[in-house]
């Protein structure tokens, strides 16, 4: 079947393309993407040549939508036509040694996949981390398919499936922020803004936003943060993930204080770190692997918190705008004039 979807094709050159797509395989499920929101992650594919994924790309990662089918062979279909779902780039293997000793919040599954996408010369399409989502349709594999309540708007849906995992879960997975805890966030993007939430569920005392865009801190009030200026504290997420950022996290926490890293960072950035210091301060170092996340299990219930009230999703869509858009899109996340863009092929 014909779709179309956002390529990069060569490194600097991204196209919206015609796509050839083949029927769901067994264990696969095609659906029709609904909204996509534009993560930092996809710019950081196109400004890495493809970050490990082997080109041409689909890109997009952050996808909400409806099954249209379902691979024939599957055996375990718990999956119909006309579900709402959000696509899940963190599915774990269950096959890899972090997997298999029962770990899979931490698997260590490679997040390039061959597809059944093509472009119309026939060469295959990697879709970035498994997805590919800025694409009027996708077939992904069975095990990166969520439903998700129908209530829930596709365009705040398909924010779960990237940055609200990523900061939500960051605080309460890979952090297991304590209530009462004081937190700083470093970076406040769409995911900034999701920590800043998740440490809000997490009933913490105190949640100090840190951005250099004044406009973000002012964002960052609105969904929870209690001070806008460093402070010490026990938790500092580090949205950013630059030098400066990390040398700044590590300075605000407290003796037992946890530095988080969750920003991506460009390729060979290096940070140096007094070692003393660190052990004085019984630091914990931790990475965020996109929250840690395990789509199944977490998708439900931040769908869930969204439909009672408790996590502010729709506040966090700026605009809605057609695929057409994707390159404005980016050129906004760029500039930090929106939260979030979400596209609606
Ligand atoms: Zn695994
Ligand atoms: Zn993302």
């Amino acid at each position: 079947m014909a779709i179309c979807g956002v390529v990069l094709a060569r490194p600097g050159e991204v196209a919206l393309e015609g796509i050839d797509v083949a029927a769901p395989g067994p264990g696969e499920v095609l659906v029709r993407i609904e909204a996509t929101g534009v993560c930092h992650s996809d710019l950081h594919v196109i400004e890495e040549d493809g970050w490990g994924h082997p080109l041409p790309v689909l890109l997009g990662h952050e996808g909400a939508g409806t099954v249209e089918a379902v691979g024939e062979a599957d055996v375990e279909v718990h999956l119909h036509r006309g579900d709402r779902v959000v696509l899940g780039w963190k599915a774990a293997c269950g096959k890899c040694p972090t997997c298999l000793r029962g770990d899979p919040r931490r698997c260590a599954r490679p997040p390039a996949a061959p597809g059944r996408l093509f472009r119309k010369n026939g060469d295959e399409l990697t879709p970035v981390l498994r997805t590919g989502t800025f694409a009027t349709h996708t077939v992904v594999p069975t095990a990166a398919v969520v439903k998700v309540p129908p209530q829930l708007p596709p365009e705040q849906a398909c924010l779960i499936g990237c940055a609200v995992a990523t900061g939500v879960m960051s605080v309460l997975e890979t952090a297991r922020v304590w209530e009462g805890a004081r937190v700083a966030v470093i970076g406040c993007g769409a995911v900034g803004l999701s920590v800043v939430q998740g440490a809000r569920l997490a009933g913490a005392s105190e949640i100090r936003a840190i951005d250099l865009d004044p406009r973000k801190l002012e964002q960052a009030k609105r969904f929870g943060a209690t001070h806008t200026e460093p402070g010490p504290v026990d938790f500092v997420f580090d949205v950013v993930g630059r030098r400066e950022t990390f040398a700044q996290a590590l300075g605000l926490i407290r003796t037992g204080g946890t530095v988080v890293l969750i920003g991506l960072s460009p390729a060979g950035e290096k940070v140096e770190v007094e070692l003393p210091k660190l052990f004085a301060r019984r630091a914990r170092l931790l990475v965020s692997h996109g929250g840690d996340h395990l789509p199944e299990e977490d998708f439900p219930r931040l769908a869930q918190w969204a439909l009672e009230g408790k996590l502010d999703l729709a506040s966090m869509v700026t605009r809605t705008a057609p695929l057409e858009a994707w390159s404005e899109a980016l050129e906004a996340m760029k500039d930090g004039s929106v939260i979030r863009t979400v596209l609606t092929p």
